[in-house]
């Protein structure tokens, strides 16, 4: 999709350039700019509050500055407000009970819910410049009549005040998590929709996905004393606080009220999130290129060891993060215990934390690499969630492979192809019916089943796919690329497919509208292999489902001699002719995507062919991948 915008957009969008703090822009070449036409809105956010650890309840102030850099006039705004989702009959209780396979930390918890157990926000005032504003909620989601519009390139100041109270850890946020963290406090404030090309975000939380909008936040957050908090950005004052940031050995400074005052800022980021809990140990490692680690974590006989042993790992996870995915930007990140399994936020996640070393290193890894699909490449994950969980599914089986080949899992040894059960778990999905198409909305999959291997692993399988068509060295090029032009915005799936084009020089449109936006399967098949007079042997293909792919062939000869072949589908208007460690592949005739079938000569005498792989095997998601390898003998039979 285009997305056109007249010139004053245009000067709106350079506006907001400017205005961009400078983390974005220190790192930032010419071509770094964004592509012509792309704008997105900005929200500034200070917000204070004063937590009641004893009613689990908190009352707050929130100035958002909001910025619109659209070429259109706003007479609305909306916001999200996620706790009201825990209470009896809301959308996510109602939604997880009529789910046939429901996430089973949810199901039906929600419906049981005591008052004192339940989550909610409450606007108690808003004013836009300093005048009320009419206002309605329903559900999740406060939708704003503003006093005066927004006019294109304008800024507006919002003041509210507002109380909420957190509920039982259900789902991600909340308090008394399973392992006994006092708060997991994500989703926890009113946070503005996003507003885009395509207008306004204002999905109905059901606890599934979630989209931003790119500011800066200054949050004060007052709390008792004995509670030790992480959160996204950078505390402001340590000294004040006199423990958890501390050096060592330094006196600790106590309040005389029983209560502590925590600052924090965080620069372009589109989401806030923090923990707390009495008992979290917190350590920290400096990497050498002076990023600071954190990790907060309740120390038991059972878990020592591993979080002894995490930080050493995530240094070297951050080393491959940074050489393949794009240099984080930021002077730090977070390791929490908290919340349920893993979940992402800018600059920290919020983990389970019992765990062996290899169960703690496999989430900190995945939740780690979502703070560059998520964090950074801010898509909007309800309509491409694949592009989140699925390039960071990917990254997480070759980052786990990088530690293991560096010898940091001990007893473990990498894998020849880390991708193989995706694979696997892809084509029982697609044979079991429920496959639908990844174009899907998160929250609209029939069942969790195809929104997860949808999702995760048919996503994963999609960069997977990507690198044997374009090849690695532009597959390399493009993921490096793509973090340059789209960071701290908001790429769509056709930005990412532009810039695998501009790499690759082919046009890949059809691998989106056969694996994004169908569920057509793939299966080749080596159909015979026959002598040519006396000195050539003619191969012959077919295509057996319904799914276009380039093809390529590996020849085994005698003595470990193989020739490589690759068979390009016509309508990528170009063809790879590199792959790893220099492989080189003899490009062969296209092959148009109206035809079945495919044959070929090549100068070998058949008796001197051992086996041909088609495919080959574990690059493709071949749903019957038997019939893609020929051995000497298998015409005879
Ligand atoms: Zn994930």
């Amino acid at each position: 999709m285009k997305r056109f915008l007249p010139l004053g957009a245009l000067a709106a969008f350079l506006l907001l350039f400017q205005s961009l703090p400078f983390t974005a822009l220190a790192h930032a070449p010419a071509s770094c700019l964004p592509p012509y036409g792309y704008w997105q809105q900005r929200v500034d956010y200070q917000m204070e509050i004063n937590f009641d650890v004893t009613k689990h309840q908190f009352k707050g102030t929130q100035r958002l500055v909001y910025t619109n850099n659209s070429p259109d006039e706003l007479t609305r705004v909306f916001y999200h407000l996620y706790f009201n989702a825990f209470q009896p009959g809301s959308m996510m209780d109602v939604r997880s009970q009529n789910l046939p396979d429901a996430d089973r930390r949810v199901g039906s918890r929600i419906a049981a819910l005591k008052p004192e157990e339940q989550g909610w926000q409450h606007i108690l005032s808003l004013k836009q410049d300093g005048k009320d504003v009419l206002y309605k909620v329903e559900g999740t989601i406060l939708e704003v009549q503003l006093q005066h519009p927004i006019k294109p390139g304008e800024s507006t100041t919002l003041d509210m005040k507002f109380e909420a109270q957190v509920p039982l850890q259900i789902r991600r946020s909340g308090r008394d998590n399973s392992e006994g963290i006092a708060y997991s406090m994500s989703q926890w404030y009113p946070k503005l929709c996003e507003y885009d090309y395509m207008g306004w975000h204002v999905d109905p939380y059901v606890g599934r996905e979630f989209y931003g909008v790119w500011g800066d936040f200054d949050v004060t957050i007052h709390i008792a004393e004995p509670y030790i908090l992480a959160a996204t950005g950078y505390l402001v004052n340590p000294e004040e606080i006199g423990y958890g940031y501390e050096k060592e050995g330094q006196a600790v400074k106590r309040s005389n009220t029983g209560v502590l005052s925590w600052h924090f800022k965080a620069e372009n980021v589109h989401d806030f999130a923090w923990a707390a809990d009495p008992d979290y140990t917190h350590t920290t490692y400096v990497r050498k290129d002076g990023l600071v680690l954190h990790f907060f974590y309740q120390k038991t006989d059972y878990n020592e060891g591993a979080w002894e042993a995490l930080p050493r790992i995530m240094n070297r996870a951050f080393d491959y993060l940074n050489a393949h995915c794009g240099q984080y930007p930021y002077k730090q990140f977070s390791f929490v215990q908290a919340g349920d399994g893993g979940m992402e936020y800018p600059m920290l996640t919020l983990i389970t934390g019992e765990r062996p070393l290899r169960s703690l290193v496999g989430v900190s890894v995945h939740e780690l690499i979502h703070n560059w699909y998520y964090g950074m490449l801010a898509t909007n994950e309800s309509l491409y969630a694949w592009m989140d969980e699925g390039f960071t599914s990917y990254f997480s089986d070759e980052v786990m492979n990088f530690l293991k080949a560096e010898g940091m899992l001990p007893g473990m040894k990498p894998e020849e192809n880390p991708h193989l059960s995706d694979i696997s778990t892809y084509t029982a999905y697609i044979q079991s019916g429920a496959a639908e198409p990844l174009t899907t909305h998160a929250d609209h999959f029939s069942t969790n089943y195809a929104y997860g291997v949808g999702s995760y692993v048919q996503g994963a399988l999609f960069l997977h796919q990507l690198k044997y068509i374009i090849g690695e060295p532009a597959f390399e090029r493009t993921m490096l690329r793509y973090f340059d032009e789209w960071k701290f915005k908001h790429p769509t799936d056709q930005d990412f497919i532009r810039v695998a084009e501009k790499e690759s020089d082919m046009e890949l449109d059809w691998y989106w509208q056969y694996w994004i936006a169908s569920t057509k399967p793939l299966d080749y098949s080596i159909a015979s292999v026959l002598p040519s007079g006396k000195k050539n042997t003619r191969i012959e293909l077919k295509r057996q489902k319904p799914m276009p792919m380039p093809m390529d062939v590996i020849v085994h000869l005698k003595k470990g001699k193989t020739l490589r072949y690759t068979i390009p589908l016509r309508m990528m208007v170009g063809e790879k002719t590199e792959d790893p460690k220099g492989t080189r592949w003899e490009v062969l005739p296209d092959w148009p995507w109206t035809h079945p079938s495919y044959s070929f000569e090549i100068p070998v005498k058949t008796k001197k062919i051992l086996s041909i792989e088609l495919g080959p095997a574990g690059r493709i998601a071949d749903i019957n991948p038997d019939d893609n390898l020929w051995k000497k003998g298998d015409d005879s039979k």
